[in-house]
């Protein structure tokens, strides 16, 4: 069946396994664009320049936010974090689908902007769960843990406002999921009434 290319908002705490999960699905389809955000966090071990984000100090991301370069932007732990026009524009005149992985504060922005925009929400198991993972991560201080455990519990209650959400219990099962989601969007509509973006 004919692919009609749609725009994806994946969010979900920090800890919740996006990342994992939407590198998982891209295996499967590596045509599935996902966007370089801009942050001004600074990069963490295995991170790279251009790659997993394009850093940015305060005042270059204040400028292009002046300047009107950012479909979107938050803060999100303390940090700028947003997504560059240029980054889905290049994407949608490929005709591919796109993927912004983002917090719910910018997933809801997205949507004022692309209100055919499908929003994807990862949950948690739990919150046990999640603490776990922050902490097994081992990437973040006390502080930093406690700010995106904080974060987590209004996130998660903004599941509900999403289109969809995926568990991520088990890996594979949650990355099937996650996959038979995007194409259903992809191929009918999902289960909603939306358009192409
Ligand atoms: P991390 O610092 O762990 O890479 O990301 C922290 C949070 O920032 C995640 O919840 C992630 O979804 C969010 N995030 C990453 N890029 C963007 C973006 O471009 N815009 C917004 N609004 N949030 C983002």
């Amino acid at each position: 069946m004919a692919r009609i290319p749609r725009l994806f908002v994946i969010s979900g705490p920090s800890g919740a396994g996006k990342g994992t999960l939407l590198s998982r699905v891209r295996e499967s389809r590596p045509d599935l664009g996902l966007t370089v955000s801009a942050t001004t966090r600074s990069p963490r071990p295995g991170d790279v320049d251009g790659v997993t984000y394009h850093f940015l100090d305060d005042s270059d991301f204040v400028a292009r936010v002046e300047r009107g370069e950012f479909l979107e932007w938050a803060d999100v732990h303390g940090h700028k974090y947003g997504t560059l026009r240029s980054e889905v524009d290049r994407r949608i005149a490929d005709g591919k689908s796109v993927i912004l992985e983002i917090d719910v504060q910018g997933a809801f922005n997205v949507r004022k902007v692309y209100p055919d925009a499908v929003l994807i929400f990862i949950e948690p198991p739990s919150m046990e769960v999640l603490e776990a993972r922050l902490r097994g991560r081992g990437t973040e201080d006390e502080a930093s843990i406690e700010l995106r455990l904080a974060n987590a519990r209004q996130e998660v209650a903004l599941a509900e406002k999403y289109d969809a959400r995926v568990v991520n219990d088990d890996l594979s099962q949650a990355t099937d999921e996650l996959a038979a989601l995007i194409d259903s969007y992809e191929t009918t509509g999902g289960n909603s009434n939306h358009g192409s973006y």
